[in-house]
């Protein structure tokens, strides 16, 4: 049996009900991982009754500068913050890749796991999903995936005309709705815990030695503190 990125048997979810399995992806820089992200996992996980979220990182960000650390450590920090948290796993495939780190290609790579029935869904918080237009093939993402977009404190501001346009009449408002079809509608949610919990200001206190105690997990604390990362050299 083939073994996925994540070391469980390929396509494989034991849903416990007799429906497709709710896949989510949620990619990012994680540069580092904060409760931010965790927490809105969580949330996901819960809220639309996933049988997993995927966290994966990206090895290279096609639209920003390159992260100052390197993709295998925020991944180590990434399986640090996730511990054992039931349902969350990190996802290394986007490091198994050369080159930029596409969505869509990593959706495409979800899809052939899970099977064209499996609601496959990508994640974004309001200010990624404000620069979609901008991406490499957004409409590709919809046929792919849906897209749950969600809240986040202090990003509030209105769609460009180019993101309207792309979205078209996808939108739906629950997610019964959602999960009619396999990929192709846009969910917006606001979760009930948002955190003004960014990796920038993180990344800004510990080069100025300040205190991120509650910021992120204690564990991805411990290793940052230990290997000296996003010190000012
Ligand atoms: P940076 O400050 O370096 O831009 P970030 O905190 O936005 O980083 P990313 O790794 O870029 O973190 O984010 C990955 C995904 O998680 C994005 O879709 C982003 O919108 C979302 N996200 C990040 N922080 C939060 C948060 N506090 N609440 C909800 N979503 C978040």
């Amino acid at each position: 049996m083939s073994r996925t990125h994540t070391g469980v048997p390929a396509g494989r979810v034991d849903t416990g009900v007799s429906r497709p399995p709710r896949i989510a992806m949620l990619g990012g820089t994680f540069d580092p991982v904060h409760l931010g992200h965790l927490r809105s996992a969580v949330e996901l996980h819960e809220c639309l009754m996933l049988d997993r979220v995927h966290m994966v990182p990206a090895s290279m960000p096609p639209l920003r500068d390159e992260p100052s650390v390197p993709p295998e450590e925020r991944l180590t920090l990434l399986r640090l913050g996730i511990g054992q948290t039931p349902g969350l796993m990190a996802d290394a495939r986007e490091l198994e890749r050369d080159g930029p780190s596409y969505s869509a290609d990593t959706l495409a790579s979800l899809r052939d796991e899970y099977g064209a029935e499996a609601r496959l869904v990508m994640v974004l918080g309001h200010d990624a999903f404000l620069r979609l237009a901008d991406w490499r093939t957004p409409e590709r993402l919809f046929e792919l995936a849906h897209l749950v977009v969600i809240d986040r404190p202090d990003h509030d501001a209105p769609l460009p005309a180019a993101l309207l346009e792309l979205i078209g009449q996808r939108e739906v408002d629950c997610d019964e709705s959602l999960f009619q079809e396999p990929a192709g509608r846009l969910l917006r949610l606001a979760l009930p815990t948002q955190m003004a919990i960014s990796a920038t200001e993180v990344r800004r206190r510990l080069a100025t030695g300040s205190s991120i105690r509650y910021l992120l997990p204690e564990a991805v604390e411990a290793r940052i503190d230990k290997r000296a990362l996003y010190r000012r050299h």
